[in-house]
């Protein structure tokens, strides 16, 4: 008969899940075969380890998931990193974590589960080239009956009554919207392919965001919000694309303020590592439920809810985002507590 103990220790061995436990100091203090698997190590190797030791990864270092959800009280679940293998190779993983707590709210131990996600990554970057694709044979329909529709409204086929002209106004308005998607469904998944190469240049990037943030004040103001730019003293060069780039950072200036309420702030903020530039977004809007976190980079998610949703979006924005700061070797991400606003954060290598 086994005890609860013997049984505990065969679920974790068994698990078809990589499952490691940390203590209250963030070592690691239990480590089990599909983590020995995935990660190339031996249990007995990294017992006593860091997590951020063992797994390597730009998640440990900017986004705990365990810190996360200590401050979150609820776990933090389907975080994508890349982490590095004993051998060197670079892995995507889809990872959960939850903090445990005593009665007194001290950390008592994390437990974090992961899987390798190469598959799942693959999968998605077929289904993406196959949307594409049929997405690419949409757009030619609805430019064709666009231009008839024009035509028409330039009376070429006739006089039209003004209710004729009314719908047909409407129509176009629609069209217009359906080529927009379209046109932003093709461009982040051109960039997601590496269909569209970046144009790297040294850029001034105290003068892009400056003029980005100029760019948003009038949008801004209409909601009384400030927007707030700190720069650190000495931003130097970076090598970037400063079409694609400006348009990471306008996605989510653009969403800070559309989700925000009226009178609050908007901030951006700088600051360097040794190796990075981070970028922080942050404002005072009604933030994003941990539950939404692991979908808001997905394609078409738009979580339904909170006061300012009436927005008008095609759930496209973050996923462009993505896709350009991964093509640009950075990472993404997000820190939100709901109800007190967001901050979206972007690593850029320097
Ligand atoms: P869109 O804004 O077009 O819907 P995005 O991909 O930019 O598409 O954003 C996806 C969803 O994420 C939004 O619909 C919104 O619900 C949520 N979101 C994005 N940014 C913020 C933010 N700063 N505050 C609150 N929710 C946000």
């Amino acid at each position: 008969m086994m005890n609860q103990d013997q049984l505990n220790s065969f679920i974790i061995a068994e698990l078809p899940l990589a499952l490691f436990v940390v203590d209250g100091a963030y070592k690691i203090i239990e480590f089990n075969p599909a983590a020995e698997r995935i990660i190339g190590v031996q249990r007995q190797e990294v017992l006593g380890c860091s997590c951020s030791e063992v797994l390597s990864s730009d998640l440990c270092k900017y986004h705990c998931p365990l810190q996360e959800s200590m401050l979150a009280g609820e776990p933090c679940l389907g975080r994508e990193a890349i982490i590095r293998t004993r051998s060197g190779e670079e892995i995507p993983i889809i990872l959960s974590g939850r903090a445990i707590k005593d009665n007194l709210g001290e950390l008592l131990c994390c437990i974090e589960i992961f899987r390798d996600a190469t598959d799942t990554k693959e999968l998605a970057a077929h289904k993406r080239n196959l949307i594409s694709l049929f997405t690419h044979d949409l757009k030619a329909p609805v430019m064709i009956t666009g231009g008839f529709i024009n035509r028409l409204l330039e009376g070429k086929a006739g006089p039209l009554n003004d209710k004729q002209v009314g719908y047909l106004q409407i129509i176009q308005k629609e069209l217009k919207l359906q080529e927009e998607y379209i046109q932003s469904f093709l461009d982040t998944s051109r960039i997601e392919s590496g269909r569209i190469e970046l144009e790297l240049q040294p850029c001034d990037l105290g003068r892009l965001l400056k003029d980005i943030v100029t760019g948003f004040k009038v949008q801004a103001s209409l909601k009384r919000i400030d927007i707030e730019l700190e720069l650190p003293q000495e931003l130097g060069q970076t090598y970037l694309d400063k079409l694609h780039f400006g348009r990471v950072i306008s996605n989510l200036l653009d969403n800070a303020i559309k989700y925000s309420q009226g009178e609050t702030l908007v901030q951006v903020l700088v600051r360097q590592t040794e190796r990075h530039v981070i970028f922080e977004v942050r404002d005072q809007g009604p933030g994003i439920s941990l539950h939404n976190q692991p979908h808001i980079f997905d394609h078409y998610y738009r979580p339904a809810r909170h006061c300012c949703q009436q927005a008008k979006g095609s759930g496209l924005g973050l996923a462009a985002v993505k896709a350009i700061v991964e093509a640009h070797a950075g990472s993404v991400w997000l820190q939100s507590v709901p109800g007190k606003g967001c901050s979206f954060f972007v690593s850029l290598p320097k």
